[in-house]
């Protein structure tokens, strides 16, 4: 079977760390690899209007704002089709289809959703949209006949709930769709990257980021008021670790190479946390440490952002056409979709 990558994010804002560590940097990683015949990376602005639908500004400004983050981390067009959902109407109607697969009682059992109606504050006025969108988004991953998905852990129930739908749609029709599973971040800190506040996921809904493209002076600052551990107060107390936002950061960013240039003092993260939990290291020292990290690994996708951001039409022109060539992709599939449940009245 062929090796096939789907992956995506809402155009709900610029993309951020948690991004970053929890799927982006994997993507370019696999990418490179060699190992993968076709990937789909996908701008998903359909799902994005189902809890911003009284601002389509918002996602259509957004677009070219999260190509940029993609192709300056190292997405290349030439090997991975960058594409934009709502241009691929067949992933729609697959999404009909689907809906008569799954129970209501199903789809309010999905965690993330049911965490992201109470984020959103919805209580009872959930839009009909924003409730389905799993299936939606099983629609998308199947319609490439993805193989992986490469997620952050929060989706780990829609990449269940696409598996479900492939299986319900194979037994009951035919065998023409793929169940596909999701590749997680190897490091613990990277699947789910808390927020600047310690939230428990950065997300760029709660406003607790750092993008991507921030200025150094706005990551310094955001860095230095980052949450830590609120009963280290002097610097000779013991510090701990769990919660501590500054030091899961460091475990998804920091190399121990790293040291020898910012905090010659210490020779591994190991020997950082240990001084830290005995007492006598202050957050300011570790704080700054990361900051220096984070820059080491933004600096690159910053300048070469700059660069591509002198051409925004060459970049809408790379999504242009990435969605056309998604949208042959998706119509096979749609087409033997129709075939397997015999509405394929007129071939
Ligand atoms: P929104 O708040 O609009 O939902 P988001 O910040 O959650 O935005 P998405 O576009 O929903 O971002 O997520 C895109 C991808 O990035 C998903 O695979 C998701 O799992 C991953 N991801 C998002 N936030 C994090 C995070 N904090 N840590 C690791 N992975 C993340
Ligand atoms: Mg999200």
């Amino acid at each position: 079977m062929k090796k096939i990558i789907l992956t995506g994010d809402r155009p709900t804002g610029r993309l951020h760390v948690g991004h970053y560590v929890g799927s982006l940097k994997r993507r370019v990683e696999l990418q490179n690899s060699g190992e993968y015949e076709e990937i789909y990376i996908m701008i998903a602005d359909a799902q994005a209007l189902t809890d911003n639908a009284d601002n389509p500004e918002k996602v259509r400004s957004n677009i070219s704002e999260v190509a940029l983050d993609y192709l300056s981390c190292g997405l290349e067009p030439e090997k991975s089709t960058l594409l934009v959902q709502s241009y691929v109407a067949e992933l729609t109607e697959l999404t009909f289809y689907y809906s008569n697969l799954v129970t209501v009682s199903r789809l309010q059992r999905n965690p993330t959703v049911k965490s992201e109606i109470q984020q959103r504050g919805f209580h009872s006025s959930i839009p009909v949209g924003f409730f389905t969108y799993p299936i939606s988004q099983a629609a998308d991953i199947t319609a490439f006949k993805a193989t992986t998905v490469p997620v952050g852990d929060d989706q780990l129930p829609m990449i269940e709930q696409a598996r479900e739908i492939v299986r319900s749609f194979n037994s009951t029709y035919d065998k023409v769709l793929v169940e596909p599973k999701a590749l997680l971040a190897d490091n613990e800190a990277c699947m789910r990257l808390p927020g600047t506040d310690g939230k428990a996921k950065m997300s760029k809904s709660l406003g607790n980021c750092i993008y991507l493209a921030d200025e150094p002076e706005d990551i310094r600052k955001k860095v230095m008021s980052m949450y830590t551990d609120p009963d280290h107060i002097r610097i000779e107390d013991p510090g701990k670790l769990e919660g501590n936002t500054v030091f899961t950061y460091l475990d998804a960013f920091c190399r121990d190479e790293l040291f020898a240039e910012y905090l010659p003092e210490y020779n591994s993260l190991d020997e950082l946390k240990d001084h830290y939990t005995k007492g006598g290291l202050g957050d300011v020292k570790v704080k700054k440490f990361l900051y220096s990290v984070l820059m080491e690994e933004l600096s690159p996708i910053q300048a070469k952002r700059k660069e591509l951001e002198k051409d925004i039409p060459a970049v809408m022109e790379i999504l242009h056409k990435g969605s056309i060539q998604a949208r042959e992709v998706a119509a096979r599939t749609l087409s033997e979709v129709k075939q397997a449940m015999r509405i394929n009245y007129f071939d």
